[in-house]
């Protein structure tokens, strides 16, 4: 992204986006939108909370919001969470609290969440952009899970099945970027972005303090509210 595309816009706008990354686990989606957050200014990342215990080199607080159980049980019971998902047998979810705070921020906030989170957030009508990542084919997601070392032969195979289930789901995506290259699937994330908060409803409450400025254009009512 050069310095140009990640100007920030001359006022701070209302509301950010909420953009929702989906990816089989192995399509480097995480690398993908932690490089994002590097070089596009204003998005921020999700952090969900999750039952499962952290592995090596993960961080509360950073990684996830690492939470017993019983705790997350508490917490779908009491309605925190936007959306949530059993995957793998761990359950994972979006607080509500947490995205709406940054959201009010004026940060786009990127969910990297599995299908059925997404889907819980369309049934809801829920206003947000949804991103579908693929791998470039089935052999590369191999190679990666295979790669990553941490998972038994058992875990593995139970990922390609998940992954064989959730790729077909693709098509009820606004969007979808193939990740052969890390910084051309970087930048068309970073295009998604930037057309959003061009997108005309976004935008106005600068495009209207700029045609505040031209004369006899300040108390202008535009009657769409
Ligand atoms: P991992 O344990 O490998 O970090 O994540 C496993 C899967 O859970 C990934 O597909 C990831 O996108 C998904 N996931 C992480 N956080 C959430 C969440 O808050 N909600 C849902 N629905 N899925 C999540």
């Amino acid at each position: 992204m050069s310095s140009e595309a990640s100007r920030p816009p001359t006022r701070p706008r209302p509301r950010g986006t909420l953009l929702i990354v989906s990816a089989p686990s192995g399509t480097g989606k995480t690398t993908v939108v932690e490089r994002l957050v590097d070089v596009l200014e204003g998005v921020t990342v999700s952090r969900s909370y999750t039952s499962r215990p952290a592995r090596a080199g993960e961080r509360d607080g950073v990684d996830y919001n690492f939470v017993r159980r019983e705790r997350f049980e508490a917490m779908v019971a009491q309605g925190e969470f936007l959306e949530w998902a059993d995957v793998f047998g761990h359950l994972y979810g979006t607080r509500r609290e947490d995205t709406e705070a940054l959201v009010a921020l004026g940060q786009d906030v990127v969910l990297v969440i599995d299908v059925q989170g997404a889907r819980q957030l369309r049934r809801q009508g829920f206003d947000a952009v949804s991103v579908f990542v693929l791998p470039p084919c089935y052999e590369v997601l191999e190679r990666r899970l295979r790669g990553r070392s941490e998972d038994t032969e058992d875990a593995i195979r139970r990922r390609l099945e998940t992954a064989r289930r959730e790729v077909v789901e693709y098509y009820d995506y606004d969007y979808v970027i193939v990740n052969d290259d890390l910084e051309t699937c970087v930048r068309a994330l970073g295009t998604i972005i930037l057309a959003e908060r061009a997108r005309c409803t976004n935008v106005r409450p600068v495009a209207e303090a700029v045609i505040g400025t031209f004369p006899g254009l300040g108390d202008r009512r535009t009657g769409t509210g």
